[in-house]
C-alpha cells in the first residue's frame, strides 16, 4: 500500500490506544493512517491483566472476546518480601490475554476496517502547520487534520519535543525497568498475584493457552547493584520472596530472554503537544501495581475520538477539541494517577511493604477502596 498525501487522522504508535483510536476512526468513515515502529505480532512488557471495565468496548471494536475462553480473574493475592500475604476478591476483576495476541488481533481488525496500517515504520516528527499535522516517518511524509500520539511510555518523539518529564533528573518516579516472561507453571486461572521484593514487585496471572505472564518492575538502581544482570537480580533479590523462589525455580520459561524496557517514568505528562492529542501512556502512565494502564489507554482513546469526531464534523474548533479532551482526561484519570503514585511510594522497601501488608490485612474493605480509586467503571 502506498502512503497517501493526506488523511483525516494520523495515528502514531499501534498499541492499544492507537489501534482503538484508528478503528473508531475507520468505523466512522474517516481516512485513517497508523504508524507502528515494530512489526506485528510482537511481545511487549506488560502484566497482561485487563480490567473488565474494557470488555464491552473491546467487543464493540470487533474483538470476539467471548469466543476466546480467556482466564477470568477475580481474586488477588499480595505477598510481602517475607512471604506474608493477603488474599481477597477483586471488586470488578478482569481477564488475561497476551499483548502479542490482542495487539495483533486489533491490527487485523484495523486493516479490515480500512486503516492504512504501516508497521515497521517509525515516526520521526510531527509539526503543525496551516491547520494540519505534518507527519514525518522513515518511509515518507503525509499530513492529517487530526494526529493522535499513542506512542507509549517513552519514545523518540518525547525527546524530540523535549517533553518536561524527559528532562527531570532521576527520582523516585522516573527510573524504572520492566521485565516480562511467558511461563508455564500450575497456577489458578482466577487469581492474579503481586509479589513484592526489595526494590519492586512482580505480577503473575494466567493468559491464553495455559500460559502465565510473569512481569516485574524494579528500579535502575537495584539492577545496577546486581551488575546490570537480570538473572543476578532475580537470584539475589526477587527469590528472597518465597513465592517468587518457587515460581523462578519451577516454571518453564518460554522465551530464551525476557522482554525488557527501561527509563519508565510515572511523572506527570501533558495531554497535548504540537496540537497532537496524546493518549494512553503518552499522556500519563499509571503505576503497574494498579493493573489499569490498558484501561486508561483504551478508555482514553474513546474520549479522544469523541472530541476528534466533533472536530472533523465541524461541530467544534481545534481549540475546543484540545481543551475538552484535556478536561475529560483529567476528570476520568487524574485521581487514578495521583493514587497510583502515592501507593507506589509504599512499595519498594522490604521493611515498609512487610509492615504495610501486616497493617492492612485485617481491613479488606480498605484494600477494595484503594483498588476502586485506581480503577474505573465499564464505559
Ligand atoms: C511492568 C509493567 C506491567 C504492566 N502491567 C499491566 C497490567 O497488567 N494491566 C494493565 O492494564 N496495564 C499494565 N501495564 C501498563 C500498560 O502496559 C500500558 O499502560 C499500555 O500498554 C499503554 O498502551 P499504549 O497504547 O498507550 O502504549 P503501548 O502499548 O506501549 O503502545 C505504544 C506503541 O507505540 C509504538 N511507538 C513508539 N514510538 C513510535 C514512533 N516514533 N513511531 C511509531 N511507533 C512508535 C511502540 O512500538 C508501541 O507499540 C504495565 C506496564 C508495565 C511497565
Amino acid at each position: 500500500m502506498e502512503l497517501e498525501n493526506r488523511y483525516d487522522i494520523a495515528v502514531i504508535g499501534g498499541g492499544l490506544a492507537g489501534l482503538a483510536f484508528a478503528i473508531q476512526g475507520a468505523h466512522a468513515g474517516y481516512k485513517v493512517v497508523l504508524f507502528e515502529r515494530e512489526t506485528y505480532p510482537f511481545h511487549k512488557v506488560c502484566g497482561e491483566y485487563i480490567s473488565h471495565e474494557n470488555w464491552n468496548f473491546l467487543q464493540e471494536l470487533g474483538l470476539p472476546l467471548s469466543d476466546w475462553h480467556l482466564p477470568n480473574i477475580s481474586k488477588l493475592l499480595i505477598s510481602a518480601p517475607n512471604g506474608k500475604h493477603i488474599e481477597q476478591d477483586l471488586p470488578l476483576g478482569g481477564f488475561g490475554i497476551s499483548r502479542y495476541r490482542i495487539d495483533d488481533a486489533l491490527s487485523q481488525i484495523a486493516i479490515k476496517a480500512g486503516v492504512h496500517l504501516f508497521d515497521d515504520t517509525k515516526v520521526l516528527n510531527v509539526m503543525y502547520r496551516n491547520n494540519s499535522c505534518l507527519v514525518f516517518t522513515n518511509k515518507g511524509e503525509t499530513e492529517a487534520l487530526v494526529a493522535a500520539g499513542t506512542f507509549g511510555k517513552r519514545s523518540n518523539l518525547d525527546v524530540k519535543w523535549k517533553r518536561n518529564f524527559t528532562r527531570i533528573k532521576p527520582n523516585k518516579l522516573n527510573h524504572y525497568v520492566g521485565v516480562k516472561y511467558h511461563v508455564r507453571i500450575p497456577y489458578p486461572p482466577d487469581q492474579i498475584a503481586l509479589h513484592n521484593f526489595e526494590g519492586g514487585y512482580c505480577g503473575i496471572s494466567r493468559i491464553e493457552d495455559n500460559k502465565c505472564c510473569l512481569c516485574y518492575l524494579t528500579t535502575a538502581y537495584h539492577l545496577r547493584r546486581n551488575k546490570n544482570d537480570i538473572h543476578e537480580l532475580e537470584k539475589n533479590i526477587l527469590m528472597q520472596n518465597p513465592f517468587l523462589k518457587t515460581i523462578f525455580s519451577e516454571a518453564e520459561f518460554l522465551y530464551k530472554e525476557p522482554v525488557t524496557i527501561s527509563r519508565i517514568s510515572f511523572n506527570k505528562k501533558s495531554q497535548i503537544e504540537q496540537h497532537v492529542l496524546l493518549i494512553g501512556d503518552a499522556a500519563g502512565m499509571i503505576t503497574p501495581l494498579c493493573g489499569n494502564g490498558m484501561s486508561m489507554a483504551l478508555h482514553g482513546s474513546k474520549l479522544a475520538f469523541e472530541q476528534a469526531n466533533d472536530f472533523l464534523r465541524g461541530r467544534i474548533n481545534r481549540f475546543e477539541m484540545e481543551q475538552q479532551y484535556t478536561q475529560q482526561w483529567e476528570k476520568h484519570f487524574g485521581k487514578r494517577l495521583i493514587t497510583g503514585r502515592i501507593i507506589q511510594r509504599f512499595f519498594g522497601s522490604a521493611t515498609l511493604t512487610n509492615g504495610l501488608l501486616a497493617a492492612v490485612k485485617p481491613f479488606p474493605r480498605f484494600i477494595n477502596w484503594l483498588i476502586s480509586l485506581t480503577h474505573g467503571q465499564p464505559y
